[in-house]
């Protein structure tokens, strides 16, 4: 039998998530069409007869703008060492830039073994593909080079099967049943704020963070009371919106997909306060679960 853990990294939009949940069978991390939605590293636990991988999906490597960002990439290049394998994820439709310069010389430096995924190939025909696969294999020495879909599943039992090759002889590290270690209250945070980044543009998605601030039991329905956290007072607004229509809409989305998890009825309490630039704020970042690490 075997077991190891691997990374996911690459720039944010790459797909990281969406190949994680697809990996596990499971939604462990929220996904969206905006950049910067994965915020801390997440596990997903993929488990057969024959083997555990754990999967650790990563916040996407970009150019430090504010402390948030900051400590993401920290984060992120925190779990490259120590790990079996690292998948180095690209989007095929996506340009080459500095970033994935950046990105690759910070690869060349660790030890583990290295997959080169060309995600996204949904999107191309096989001639563009071929031209992306010349184009990414010769920046380094990757071990593997796999194209893939993580959104349609294309081609990944194949890499599974590939990652297994490089995987060490080992037992079950997690519970067999479990598909992530995740707490409760950073999966139903995480909920609430994949609605508001699917319900708001611009800076609200970007500028806003969820702490779950209580869970109750009452009877056979569970209490969830939350709060949305945002920069300024004009973001508050637009995010309560007319009569309060937004936040309703947030609540009502988010609800639905937690009393799926759950699987009891739940009432979602969701609550607004702004903290003037928390994602440069050191003892905010702290309170909202984004600490610093060392690397
Ligand atoms: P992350 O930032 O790297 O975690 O990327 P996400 O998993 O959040 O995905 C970013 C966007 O790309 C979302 O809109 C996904 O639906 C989309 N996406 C991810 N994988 C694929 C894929 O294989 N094909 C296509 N067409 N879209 C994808
Ligand atoms: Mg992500």
């Amino acid at each position: 039998m075997k077991s190891g853990f691997v990374t996911i990294v690459g720039k944010p939009n790459a797909g990281k998530s969406t190949l994680t949940n697809a990996l596990v069978d499971a939604k462990v991390a929220i996904v969206s069409s905006k950049a910067g939605t994965t915020r801390n590293n997440i596990r997903g636990i993929y488990t057969d007869e024959n083997c555990q991988i754990i999967f650790i999906d990563t916040p996407g490597l970009s150019n430090s703008k504010d402390l948030l960002q900051t400590r993401m990439n920290k984060l992120a290049l925190s779990e490259l060492e120590g790990v079996d394998v690292i998948y180095f994820i690209v989007d095929v439709t996506s340009p080459f830039t500095k970033q994935d310069e950046t990105n690759i010389e910070r690869l060349k430096q660790t030890k583990g073994h290295k997959f080169l995924l060309l995600n996204k190939i949904d999107k191309l025909n096989k001639e563009q593909l071929l031209n992306v696969v010349v184009q990414w294999s010769n920046r380094i020495d990757f071990d593997e080079v796999i194209p893939i879909s993580a959104l349609k599943n294309d081609n990944l039992q194949e890499l599974i099967k590939t990652t297994l090759n490089y995987l060490p002889e080992g037992d079950y590290m997690y519970d067999p049943s479990l598909k992530t270690d995740s707490s409760s209250a950073f999966q139903l945070s995480e909920v609430i704020r994949e609605k508001i980044l699917f319900y708001t543009q611009q800076e609200v998605p970007h500028d806003c963070a969820v702490i779950v601030d209580a869970i109750q039991k009452k009877g056979n329905s569970y209490e969830v009371n939350a709060t949305i956290v945002v920069s300024k007072d004009s973001q508050k607004a637009i995010l309560i919106g007319k009569n309060g229509s937004m936040l309703k809409r947030i609540g009502t989305s988010a609800r639905k997909d937690i009393q799926y998890m759950l699987q009891k009825p739940l009432y979602l309490d969701l609550y607004v306060r702004v903290e003037k630039n928390w994602r440069d704020n050191p003892n905010k970042l702290y309170q909202l679960g984004y600490k610093d690490i060392d690397l």
